[in-house]
């Protein structure tokens, strides 16, 4: 089996909380993790965070690891005309071109995994390869499609399963060839300390009670379960890529 291992690089939670504890400290921790079994992951990174920490982004550059694009602000881009859509990816794009000048950033994932209809064109007419934005094999003839250019790999919709204790759950996951995981590096921090701290009153008490997936074992819990994700995977002989590895 192949794995490819990719991280949303945007600010915490958007649309709850407005900080970056994720990338200023989750990150690192996950990159060290990457690093100790020399696996290479994806990084789709939001124009914002590309241009508020860029030091970041280019240490993920630095080591080894492909960058590819996740919008400006994380925006519902579902929810947004043809025009508007394609200036925002177009300017994620071009941040990232100019933080990371040694990648060449062929990849897309839509915030939210809620991709426009019309994606596959303007990631064609942008210079794109490929979209990890739509979950499921079916759902992929909704999507426009110029005559297939843009490849698409489907992001698995259990990999919050990971982190859950159920190995029911989990079982669900392996039931593929290629496994592609999606996490985020604010899953490497304790979740439900920093709701508390830093959401509203109303967001606090609807995350902590209605969205256990937003911060149910984040933080350590999550690092050691990527770890051993890692070791068990290894043992088993199945190999990791990065995206850009899959296109012909
Ligand atoms: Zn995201």
């Amino acid at each position: 089996m192949k794995i490819a291992l990719t991280f949303d690089i945007e600010r915490d939670l958007p649309n709850v909380l407005d900080t970056y504890f994720g990338v200023e400290i989750g990150l690192l921790k996950i990159l060290d993790i990457l690093d100790n079994f020399n696996v290479k992951g994806t990084f789709f990174c939001t124009g914002n965070v590309v241009e508020h920490l860029p030091e970041y982004i280019r240490l993920i550059e630095q080591k080894g690891h492909e960058i590819a694009c996740h919008g400006l602000y994380h925006e519902r881009l579902n929810q947004l005309d043809f025009i508007k859509c394609q200036d925002i990816i177009y300017q994620n794009k071009k941040v990232l071109e100019e933080t990371c000048q040694n990648s060449e950033i062929i990849g897309f994932r839509a915030p939210y995994l809620k991709p426009p209809k019309f994606l596959f064109e303007i990631l064609s007419n942008l210079g794109f390869r490929y979209d990890s934005s739509i979950g499921s094999p079916k759902k992929l003839s909704h999507y426009q499609r110029d005559s297939n250019k843009i490849q698409e790999f489907h992001p698995s919709k259990y990999s919050i399963y990971l982190r859950l204790p159920y190995p029911f759950l989990k079982r669900k996951i392996f039931k593929t060839d290629l496994l592609i995981l999606y996490f985020h590096p604010y899953e490497a921090i304790n979740m439900k300390n920093l709701i508390r701290k830093h959401a509203s009153k109303f967001e606090t008490v609807k995350n902590i009670l209605f969205r256990l997936d937003r911060w149910l074992h984040t933080g350590d819990t999550f690092l050691e379960t990527l770890r051993g994700f890692i070791v068990e995977s290894l043992v088993k002989k199945w190999e990791f890529i990065t995206l850009r590895q899959l296109i012909a």
